[in-house]
């Protein structure tokens, strides 16, 4: 991306477009040195006390966790939101745990159900599956994009916001 032949980026918490060499933004007032150092584990704790302001959801890795890990994590048990775990967005996490034991439990009933409902509860469930299907393909093509939002804040005891 470029404005007249100069890169820039986005603002991580507004989505400005800013000068690459630029320090803050200058529509929100974000200080981008201090999204360099937060992390996930700021925020997991910020989360816990109900801070919710003071997180913010940003596509780029923070320090403390892994982009191979999250590829690895998405690929591999993003069945079960994995990666949701792994960024500790553990509330998306479950819907993924639901649309597994949706899976698992239409795999096994499959036969009862056809039986007994002439296939009708069985395209419900195939509804949901497809949405969860594709859900997974999206997010295994966000992470490896940079595109997976993941919660960042800075520890407490720095006594500043982002
Ligand atoms: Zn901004």
């Amino acid at each position: 991306m470029s404005i007249l032949g100069r890169d820039t980026k986005k603002c991580p918490r507004c989505e400005a477009k800013c000068l690459q060499g630029q320090l803050k933004c200058p529509v929100c007032g974000l200080i981008f040195s201090r999204v360099e150092q937060a992390t996930n584990q700021a925020a997991w704790e910020r989360l816990k006390n109900n801070e919710k302001e003071a997180v913010l959801y940003v596509k780029q890795v923070p320090k403390d966790k892994k982009k191979w890990k999250l590829i690895l994590y998405t690929v591999l048990l993003g069945l079960v939101g994995g990666e949701y775990f792994y960024v500790r967005r553990w509330q998306r996490g479950l819907f993924y745990i639901l649309g597994f034991i949706l899976l698992f439990a239409s795999v096994i009933f499959n036969s009862y159900l056809i039986g007994v409902w002439d296939g009708n509860l069985i395209n419900v469930f195939a509804f949901f599956i497809g949405i969860y299907g594709i859900a997974w393909i999206m997010d295994i093509i966000n992470v490896c994009l940079g595109k997976f939002k993941i919660p960042v804040s800075l520890p407490k005891e720095q006594e500043n916001d982002l």
